[in-house]
C-alpha cells in the first residue's frame, strides 16, 4: 500500500531546491521495494558536489531482519562511492523513536559527511532537528543542506592526528605523583602547542578501557617514548583486573605498578573539566598522535557528551 508519506516528501523537497537544480533522476517503488533510492540528484553539499541519494520511510513501515541487512548494504556502497545519504524516517513525534528509528540510531547511523538522518514528524509544524534542540519545516531543512548553512563537523575515518590525554595525578596506592593517562580526544582544530583554551574537542574523550587492537598497541608505544623522558607518566598496556574478572587497555602506576581502573580515573577527571584552566596549568596535558581512525573510534565520541568548555558537538548541524 502506497503511503502519502512518500508524497510529502517529495513536495518539500522540490520547494527546497533552487529553480536551476533539476531531480534528474527520481523513481518511486515504494510498493516493492521500500529501500529504494527515491530520489537522487547532483547538488553542492558541505564544500563538495555530490550525488544526493534520499531515503524515505514511513511510520507505516515494519522493518524485518532482511530490509534492515539491504538497508545497511545500500548505505555502506554510497558511502564508499562518496555519495551522500539522506534517511528520512517519520515518527509520530519529534525526538520519540519507533521501531524504524531505533534501527536508525543503533545500526544504521554513521556520523560522517556521507550520511544524515532526518528524523520528522509530519504532523508537527515544525518537523525535524539536525541538532535536536532547533525545530524547522522539512523544507528548509533540506535547503539548508543545499546552500550549505548546515554542515558535518567532526571526526572522519582515516590518518589522523588525534590528542593524548595525560591527567596530573597521585597513586591511590603508593600516593606518589603521577601523570595518567586517560585516553584521546579528537580536536576540532590543529595547533602547535595545546597549553591553551583557543580549542575544543568533539563530544567526549575516547577513554583506554574502549581502546582496541592496533590502536592500543600505538598507543603504548607512543607512551612508552614520552616516558623515555618523563618516568612519572604512567605506562599503558592489557590489564587484568579482577573487579571485571577480565583484561583491559588501562594505565597503571610508574612506581607500584597499581591498576587505574576507568572508573577511578574518570571519577577524578571530572574535577579537571569544570574549569579550561586545568589545562593551561598542566593539570591536564596534551600530546598529538597519528592514528588510523576506524568507524567504532569515531561511535566512541559520539556515544557520550562531556558538555563542558573543553567540549564542542559534532555531526550535522549548522555552522
Ligand atoms: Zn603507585
Amino acid at each position: 500500500m502506497k503511503d502519502d508519506f512518500y508524497d510529502f516528501v517529495a513536495v518539500e523537497l522540490q520547494n527546497s531546491l533552487p529553480d536551476s537544480r533539476r531531480i534528474f533522476y527520481k523513481e518511486k517503488t515504494p510498493e516493492k521495494e521500500f529501500y529504494s533510492i527515491s530520489h537522487a540528484f547532483v547538488a553542492l553539499t558541505d564544500g563538495k558536489k555530490k550525488l544526493v541519494n534520499i531515503v524515505v520511510l514511513p511510520l507505516s513501515l515494519d522493518l524485518n531482519p532482511e530490509n534492515k541487512e539491504q538497508l545497511l548494504t545500500l548505505r555502506d556502497d554510497l558511502i564508499f562511492k562518496d555519495a551522500l545519504l539522506i534517511v528520512i524516517n517519520e515518527e509520530t513525534a519529534e525526538m520519540r523513536l519507533g521501531n524504524t528509528g531505533v534501527f536508525i540510531s543503533e545500526k544504521l547511523l554513521i556520523h560522517c559527511p556521507n550520511f544524515i538522518w532526518i528524523n520528522c514528524s509530519r504532523e508537527k509544524k515544525s518537523q525535524m532537528t539536525f541538532d535536536g534542540i532547533h525545530y524547522e519545516d522539512l523544507r528548509s531543512g533540506f535547503a539548508k543542506i543545499w546552500n550549505t548553512t548546515v554542515t558535518y563537523a567532526g571526526p572522519m575515518v582515516g590518518f589522523q592526528s588525534v590528542n593524548l590525554e595525560i591527567m596530573r595525578s597521585t597513586c591511590w596506592k603508593c600516593q606518589r605523583e603521577i601523570k595518567t593517562v586517560t585516553g584521546i580526544v579528537f580536536p576540532n582544530r590543529q595547533l602547535n602547542s595545546w597549553n591553551d583554551v583557543t580549542w575544543q574537542y568533539y563530544h567526549s574523550l575516547v577513554s583506554l578501557n574502549q581502546i582496541k587492537g592496533n590502536t592500543a598497541d600505538l598507543i603504548a608505544e607512543f607512551v612508552a617514548t614520552l616516558r623515555q623522558h618523563d618516568k612519572e607518566i604512567t605506562p599503558v598496556g592489557y590489564k587484568y583486573s579482577n573487579t571485571i574478572k577480565s583484561s583491559y587497555f588501562a594505565a597503571s602506576c610508574s612506581y607500584c605498578d597499581a591498576l587505574f581502573g576507568n572508573f577511578y580515573v574518570m571519577d577524578e577527571r571530572m574535577d579537571y573539566l569544570h574549569s579550561l584552566g586545568s589545562r593551561v596549568d598542566g593539570s591536564l596535558t596534551y600530546h598529538s598522535i597519528t592514528l588510523n581512525v576506524d568507524r567504532y573510534l569515531i561511535q566512541c565520541v559520539f556515544d557520550s557528551s562531556e558538555a563542558c568548555d573543553h567540549t564542542t558537538d559534532a555531526g550535522w548541524g549548522s555552522k
